[in-house]
């Protein structure tokens, strides 16, 4: 129990919130991955991580040939390839176990002869060939030749009322917790949202001996029974999808369905969800401890941007090499579009042997271009319906660390003038989780990330560059 975070640690105590917003509503974890900070203590340490910054930072510089940024199967699969033209390959992420999302908790092996560096969040860029990070105890400017960026997705949450209550994690969310060390078993389940990512974490929480009540899927149900087509000729998709509707036999899945508000006083009690009967729709109430909810993924594109890398969408533009705008960056995994495992291990091979100047051959780009198809098909299949727009009411909060709600946006334009007039994506989470929302409700696109990419002690940003 000592090894767990700290936040960890209270909510398998009983605890329900973790901390208190601006205006003094009950918070806790929702991301489970370092993004939100709903689980900040009083000095802003995130205490769902196992990371804890010590008072003072050394500074140091390092250089190498190529540096890989996340440490996911992308990242796992670019450093494995890049090695092969015995270069020097450093590998980072701001976990302090390799593995990324997926392999959260069980972990992942360095490569041997891959330089591992845990632990350590990108700051900023000052150059398209060095980058500033913050370790607990560190801070390196790191200078390389290449790069190769995998730095993944983060969950799109869409505002409802009731959704910032102590209860309501994000699906992907309460996975990454609950392979963290929290602990589920006995409680009440409901996931919501969009994806397939909704059927593994249903499957986790039920190994976990957690009771899912229900599944509630945005999409239409014959538009997902079309990704079968798409999976087809793929004998390990189809295995791995058999698989996990086994597990999930006897839960009821219901499609275009979704949560409507989610209700009690200090911590979730009951949500109100919408359901598509074959006549109609009706509304019904469901008791339970904890909703894991969730609409989809969206690219982490932050460090490509400070790099200067353009986008094209909400994703990292590259060309068949993995090329982005800058020649001598690479992109692979989600951060270049949402397409699972497969197309992050394929397209980090890719670009790990472009990145190190390897042969590329025929069998690499047609497997990158396989997984893009399936990736196509996902997009088109979870496509989000147009009524989620109308979820949030005008008092609902939008922004949670600044607990800006939807009615103080009225009349503001962009991000830009949201972000000035009512402090939108202002607090410690730098709009992650409400610039994609609001993309969505309202048009904004928020293309402004600003150093320090993740907040930092005043104090760490007093070294000078090395
Ligand atoms: C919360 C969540 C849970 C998921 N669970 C599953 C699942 O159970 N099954 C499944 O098939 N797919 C899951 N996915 C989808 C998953 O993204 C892909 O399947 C796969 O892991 C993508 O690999 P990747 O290497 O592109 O990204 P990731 O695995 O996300 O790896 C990216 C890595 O980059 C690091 N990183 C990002 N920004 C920085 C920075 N600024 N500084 C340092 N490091 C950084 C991240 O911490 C992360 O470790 C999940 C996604 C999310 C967001």
């Amino acid at each position: 129990m000592s090894e767990l975070p700290r936040g960890i640690q209270a909510l398998n105590q009983g605890a329900s919130a973790l901390r208190r917003s601006v205006s003094g509503e009950a918070r806790s974890a929702l991301c489970g991955m370092g993004s939100c900070h709903e689980c900040r203590d009083r000095q802003g340490v995130r205490t769902c991580l196992p990371m804890q910054p010590a008072a003072n930072s050394q500074a140091r510089r390092t250089e190498t040939a190529i540096a890989v940024f996340g440490a996911g199967p992308a990242g796992i699969a670019s450093a494995r390839a890049a090695l092969a033209s015995h270069q020097r390959v450093l590998l980072i992420d701001d976990n302090l176990q390799a593995g990324g999302q997926i392999w959260r908790g069980e972990g992942r092996a360095i490569p041997a002869g891959v330089e591992w560096l845990g632990g350590a969040s990108v700051l900023d860029a000052p150059s398209p060939h060095h980058v500033r990070l913050v370790s607990d105890n560190e801070h390196i400017d790191v200078h390389f030749e290449r790069a190769v960026l995998c730095t993944g997705a983060t969950e799109r949450f869409l505002p409802f009322p009731g959704w910032t209550l102590p209860g309501v994690f994000g699906a992907g969310g309460l996975q990454a917790l609950v392979k963290s060390g929290l602990a589920v078993a006995g409680k009440r389940v409901v996931l919501a949202g969009s994806g397939p990512l909704l059927l593994a974490v249903a499957a986790l929480l039920q190994r976990r001996r957690a009771r899912v009540l229900c599944l509630l899927e945005q999409a239409p149900r014959s538009r997902v029974r079309s990704l079968i087509g798409a999976v087809w000729n793929r004998p390990g998709k189809l295995l791995q999808a058999g698989q996990l509707f086994a597990t999930l036999r006897g839960i009821p899945r219901h499609h275009e369905a979704w949560v409507l508000r989610a209700e009690g006083r200090e911590r979730l009690e009951s949500i109100t969800v919408r359901l598509s009967t074959g006549s109609g729709t009706r509304e019904t109430r469901i008791e339970c401890d904890a909703l894991a909810i969730g609409y989809g993924l969206v690219p982490r594109v932050r460090v490509a941007q400070a790099l200067g890398c353009e986008l094209a969408d909400d994703r990292v533009r590259v060309d068949e090499r993995q090329t982005t705008s800058i020649g001598h960056i690479f992109a692979a995994g989600e951060c270049t579009g949402i397409g699972g495992l497969g197309k992050a291990l394929a397209e980090g091979e890719l670009a790990g042997r472009a990145a190190a100047g390897l042969a590329i051959e025929a069998r690499h780009l047609r497997h990158v271009r396989q997984e893009q198809v399936f990736a196509d098909a996902l997009a088109r299949v979870y496509a989000l319906d147009p009524r989620l727009r109308e979820l949030a009411d005008p008092d609902t909060i939008v922004c949670r660390c600044e607990d800006v709600r939807l009615r103080d946006l009225d009349g503001l334009v962009d991000w830009r003038e949201a972000r000035l007039q009512a402090r939108v994506g202002m607090g410690p989470c730098q709009g992650t989780v409400c610039a994609p929302a609001l993309e969505f409700l309202r048009g904004y696109a928020a293309r402004d990330p600003r150093a320090p990419l993740s907040p930092v002690p005043l104090e760490r940003l007093s070294h000078p560059p090395q």
